[in-house]
């Protein structure tokens, strides 16, 4: 159940909304937005018998059932699409998003090349990481700060957003400062300190499905950074580890309708890591625009053969360029259905 309090509720009416719904079972969850504080309710108790009497208090606007164990990302508690501006453009509207750029900042002559590309072929957000989740410990970690502070200077030079990892809680502060997009790695996806930390971060997050994730679990893990005051969250589809070989991973291409459809929250697919072959990039990519997805993430690096990560999935810049060219006849069909398929998605249709 989700409780919306009328518009500038005072502190003793919220508190005594929250001490009625504790006297039937439940335990209660406050968001405090700058008009409008929500209420999540969750636990077991008599659904109906607390529902009617919320719904009798005057400091109350509405309140919602909800059955999903995720509440705040749930369709149920918000049919609208979450539209979630990063630096002039809007993740989750009326246009598709790319994110393009290298796996990792590796020196500015790199992340300048990349980002001039990314941008000059239509990526609005400039990816890179500074902070590398790495299988080895002997392989290379990032540039941290001072990647962070070139992503920066390529943001300068190229108007482009930055979307960067954060790898710890004790990250946050720092990634904050540089990035527009805070991304959460497929391997932090259940780090719930980072997940709680994020909610007070100040900045959208980029929540990657975790390697053998379910996707009722990546929900979940969205659940706590909105419930901890951050409802600006992206979801991104990378692939999962099934019993498959011939790609790096497997690209769970209809977890993006299944998300679209219990999730208001925008759904984005990363081709890299998904398949974790170059030749493979754009064809999944396709695949995205048709199946519903609200953006790209897509590793491109100027001389993937001397990339440091994941140099066998990225595109060089003369392939991201033609392969944002191919993606035009189907970001017109993306465009053309949006509003259709968006209508049928909050009517539960
Ligand atoms: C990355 O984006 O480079 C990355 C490490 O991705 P993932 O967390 O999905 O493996
Ligand atoms: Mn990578």
């Amino acid at each position: 159940m989700i409780i919306s309090m009328k518009l500038r509720a005072t502190r003793e009416e919220i508190d005594e909304v929250c001490e009625q719904v504790k006297q039937f079972g439940y335990k209660v969850h406050s968001i405090e937005g700058e008009e409008r504080v929500v209420i999540g309710v969750v636990g077991v108790g008599d659904v109906t018998a607390c529902m009617e009497s919320i719904e009798a208090m005057p400091q109350v606007d509405n309140v919602v059932r909800i059955s999903a164990p995720y509440k705040f990302v749930s369709r149920e508690f918000r049919k609208e699409k979450t539209r979630i501006k990063v630096n002039g453009t809007e993740i989750g509207g009326d246009e598709f998003v790319v994110m393009a750029g290298p796996c990792s900042v590796e020196s500015e002559k790199q992340i300048m090349q990349a980002a001039e590309a990314v941008a000059k072929a239509g990526a609005k957000l400039l990816r890179g990481g500074a902070f590398k989740p790495r299988t080895s410990p002997y392989d290379f970690q990032g540039m941290e700060e001072e990647g962070l502070k070139l992503l920066e200077k390529a943001k300068r030079a190229t108007g482009l957003a930055i979307i960067t990892e954060v790898m710890s809680e004790r990250g946050v502060d720092l990634v904050a400062q540089y990035a527009d997009v805070m991304q959460v790695g497929a391997r932090n996806m259940q780090n719930f300190m980072l997940l709680k930390a994020l909610g007070k971060c100040g900045r959208p997050v980029l929540l990657k499905r975790g390697l053998s994730s379910t996707v009722k679990e990546l929900l979940m893990s969205a659940e706590y950074v909105t419930a901890h005051g951050n409802p600006d969250v992206i979801l991104c589809e990378r692939g999962i580890r099934t019993f498959e070989t011939a790609t790096r991973n497997t690209c769970d291409i209809a977890a993006i309708p299944v998300l679209n459809e219990l999730t208001h929250l925008p759904v984005i697919l990363d081709p890299s890591h998904a398949t974790g072959k170059r030749s493979l990039v754009p064809a999944v990519s396709r695949a995205g625009v048709a199946i519903g997805a609200d953006g790209l993430i897509v590793e491109v690096h100027p001389a993937p053969e001397k990339a440091m990560s994941d140099g066998a999935q990225s595109l060089d810049l003369a392939q991201f360029q033609k392969m944002m060219a191919e993606l035009q006849p189907y970001l017109e069909l993306w465009r053309e259905s949006r509003k259709t398929q968006e209508a049928a998605l909050s009517a539960g249709r």
